[in-house]
């Protein structure tokens, strides 16, 4: 007979299967997955929240992925991307209200233009917050020497959804060529780390397809790999997208909720120090949707700072929320929200992911004692 949850959560590694059964888990089995996940984020992290101040500075984009609202392919789109002077006004608001860091994110594009405007922007941002304010960077694959200038101008933290690790799962998602290679993403991720960002990772929970097994096998990579921060979120359909003509094959919304909290709550567990993304697709479904996820493992909000002129144009999926917010609204609205899960916001400080900084200090002890 298998082991019982409990006998499970006692043990110091998962097994794919132990990993399946605590994704099954309901009832109080899932009450005693949810009290170890949120008592390893108090002993580890603390009951606090760190802000990211998200800047979609660009729905412009050279992929087509299959489930993506703002594909090249959807011409359904407004498209734009914000002026140098909207980024740097969002990033000295962040700055002022002191956020300590911000996001700044956007569709994929590869070119010069691309990587000597992101540089630039990275070093007026250092100048304008006096070196204060932290940067991760979502802007998708680049070539390395790219990341390593970009690394060089300031940002630190790098997130990389590789969507699916189960590579069949991942091609049924994505267009066959050479634009949309997991092979290319996951040298992507591997040389974010070598150059030393903290580098973050994630899957998309409830796509058409996915199994257990599936996800069992994301959470046993993104710990094999040893990522330094976590962002997974609910998939949810946008109506001009090809994956559109798979929903039949989804499981509902409140169970794709459901089952990312149980994702969240096992990665606690397993990564203990890494930082969590709360994401916003969680929302789009529960309205304290984030707020759950802050109570049972994660410990990162990104508020929207995006000008709310181009906050619908951003539209990853169907009724994203708090697209017609300010960046005002949005800050005493989160912050109401996260005392409600009991948890305090930390403000002016980087809060950066405690893995790191265990991971890079362990790397330093090994070669002091191989020297
Ligand atoms: N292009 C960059 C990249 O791929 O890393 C960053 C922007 S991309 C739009 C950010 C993330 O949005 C993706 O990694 C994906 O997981 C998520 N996303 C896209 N479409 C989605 C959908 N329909 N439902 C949920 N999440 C979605």
């Amino acid at each position: 007979m298998g082991l019982t949850i409990r006998e499970i959560l006692e043990k110091e590694d998962f097994t794919r299967e132990n990993i399946i059964s605590l994704l099954q888990s309901e009832g109080d089995n899932k009450t005693l997955l949810y009290t170890k996940s949120s008592a390893i984020k108090e002993r580890y992290i603390g009951n606090k929240v760190w802000f990211r101040g998200l800047i979609e500075f660009s729905n412009i984009c050279g992929k087509d992925c299959l489930y993506c609202g703002i594909r090249k392919g959807n011409k359904n789109l407004k498209r734009y991307s914000l002026s140098d002077e909207e980024i740097l006004a969002a990033a000295r608001f962040a700055y002022v209200n002191r956020y300590g860091s911000i996001a700044l994110q956007s569709g994929e594009l590869e070119n010069n233009k691309v990587t000597n405007r992101i540089e630039s922007l990275l070093l007026k941002i250092k100048d304008l917050s006096d070196g204060k304010l932290g940067v991760t960077l979502s802007v998708g694959e680049q070539n390395p020497d790219v990341y390593r200038r970009w690394y060089e101008a300031g940002a630190h933290r790098y997130l990389l959804r590789i969507e699916s690790t189960n590579q069949t799962l991942y091609n049924k998602i994505h267009p066959d060529n050479s634009k949309h290679n997991f092979k290319r993403r996951m040298e992507c991720l591997t040389e974010l780390q070598k150059i030393g960002y903290q580098t973050g990772t994630g899957v998309m929970i409830g796509l058409p397809f996915q199994t257990l097994d599936d996800l069992a096998g994301d959470l046993l990579f993104m710990n094999e790999f040893n990522i330094d921060m976590c962002g997974m979120g609910p998939y949810i359909e946008h109506a001009d997208t090809p994956l559109i003509k798979h929903s039949e094959k989804l499981m509902t919304l409140k169970e794709r909720f459901d089952l990312t909290l149980k994702m969240i709550a096992v990665i606690r567990i397993m990564m203990k120090d890494i930082n969590i993304v709360a994401a916003t697709a969680l929302q789009a479904i529960d309205p304290i949707g984030r707020e759950k996820a802050v109570k049972i493992g994660a410990n990162i909000l990104m508020p929207n700072i995006t000008p709310g002129r181009y906050r619908d144009s951003y539209k990853l999926y169907d009724n994203k929320p708090c697209t017609d917010d300010s960046a005002e609204d949005c800050q005493s609205c989160l912050e109401a929200r996260v005392s409600l899960a009991d948890a305090e916001v930390v403000y002016g400080e980087w809060g950066d992911s405690k893995h790191y900084s265990n991971r890079i200090s362990h790397k330093k002890e090994i070669i002091k004692k191989n020297i």
